[in-house]
């Protein structure tokens, strides 16, 4: 028995649990990884101990000259891995680097465009019940409802219409690509600052499966644990010329002191996006999603939104198995396997029964999953739907979960 175990029984136990959980489900949110041993090591770090309010040589604690150094290596792996000019590393979460970023170039009440979260976006670009939506301005835009992507015209249109002082993309739940170059037209029509959330994206991004907002934004915002691989986090890239902003934004403006534990972490995490094998990686995400995507093209039970995708995630309407998103996540909830209900574009049943669910596939394209692996998942998932109401039906699709879930097991 360990020192943790004998000391904290039930947190060893929930935390055991919880990695049982993992090991025997297969996970399809599309936000979820499995990071690596090292990621796991530095973030079990030392560094946890240490504070270090300010930036590296500008502290205002001593001892940091080796808190610096990882700091450091962070900065520099996160210029170096997305080609950009300046990089702030401390941001606690992806929410923290987007208030971050707002602060740096907005004022309360300023005019902002972001996509909306029916439609894909996240909480906060502009949501109401976010501080996004409270602090400033927002007017939303969306998807087309006949092409269900992106449309750059309407888009512009409502630009010069509302003159925001700022466009928002980037988004939670839409599988094809963004237009960064696109966006940087429009901005520069109506005379705004683009920023882009990649958090979903960061990995392809990295890994150059996804276009680039780096050359196009003003400023960048991602998580570091979804496709990127790396630890929960947040990350913001942008001009050289706006980096003292940000700075002061993040540090003192919504920060204290940073977690250098998780800084080293995600400075693990960006030196594992430099390897090739990570272009590998990232390259069979997508492969996997597009075989997933295509069973779900060929069955008359879903329709998968814009009918596949180009990045790590689908989106599918459910409602013709008589579901709501919400059912069917309960339901494949039961056969262990993980994903979640979410709104579609049109959306007519509310963000609570949803009409659709979102699967991604980054965390199991790291435990090996390859196309006709990927295949037999979708079809486990229309089986269980189809199914729903007999035992055994059920009970084949979980023996053939554990099977999968055997065969592929958490890389250590
Ligand atoms: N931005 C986007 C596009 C997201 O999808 C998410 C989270 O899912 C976030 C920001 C927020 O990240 P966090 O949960 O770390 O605050």
């Amino acid at each position: 028995m360990s020192n943790f175990e004998q000391q904290d029984p039930e947190l060893f136990t929930a935390i055991h649990n919880e990695e049982q959980r993992q090991a025997d489900t297969i996970e399809l949110i599309a936000s979820e990884n499995i990071v690596s041993p090292a990621v796991r090591a530095a973030q079990g770090s030392v560094l946890t101990n240490k504070y270090a309010e300010g930036y590296p040589g500008h502290r205002y604690y001593g001892g940091c000259e080796f808190i610096d150094v990882a700091e450091n290596l962070a900065i520099d792996r996160a210029k170096q891995l997305f080609g950009a000019e300046y990089a702030n590393v401390q941001p606690h979460s992806g929410s923290s680097a987007n208030m971050a970023a707002y602060r740096a170039f907005l004022k309360d009440g300023d005019k902002v465009m972001g996509w909306s979260l029916q439609d894909g976006g996240h909480l906060t670009h502009g949501a109401k019940v976010s501080f996004s939506g409270q602090e400033y301005n927002f007017t939303e835009y969306g998807i087309n409802p006949e092409t269900e992507r992106l449309d750059y015209d309407a888009i512009l249109k409502l630009a010069q219409e509302v003159k925001p002082k700022m466009i928002v993309t980037g988004a939670s739940a839409y599988s094809r690509p963004i237009d960064f170059a696109k966006f940087r037209e429009i901005c520069d029509q109506v005379g705004a600052y683009l920023m882009v959330d990649m958090a979903h994206i960061a990995g392809l991004v990295a890994a150059g499966v996804h276009q680039s907002p780096v050359p196009y934004a003003d400023v960048v915002t991602t998580t570091t644990h979804k496709t990127l691989r790396g630890p929960r986090g947040g990350l913001i890239l942008a001009k050289a010329e706006y980096g003292k902003a940000i700075n002061s934004a993040v540090f003192p403006g919504i920060q204290g002191g940073p977690l250098e534990h998780v800084i080293a972490a995600k400075a693990v995490c960006l030196k594992e996006a430099m390897d090739p094998s990570f272009k590998t990686y990232a390259q069979q995400i997508v492969k996997n999603a597009q075989a997933m995507a295509a069973v779900f093209n060929d069955s008359d039970d879903v329709r998968v939104i814009s009918e596949g995708t180009d990045n790590h995630l689908m989106m599918l309407d459910v409602t013709k198995l008589g579901l709501y998103g919400r059912d069917v996540q309960d339901l494949l909830d039961e056969v262990h396997i993980t994903l979640n209900k979410n709104t579609i574009p049109n959306e007519q049943n509310g963000p609570f029964k949803t009409s659709g669910v979102r699967i991604g596939t980054p965390a199991i394209t790291t435990r090996g999953f390859k196309e006709a692996d990927c295949q037999e998942v979708a079809r486990l998932i229309l089986k269980a739907c189809k199914g729903k109401d007999d035992p055994t039906v059920l009970k084949e699709v979980s023996d053939k979960v554990a099977e999968l879930t055997q065969r592929f097991p958490i890389p250590e």
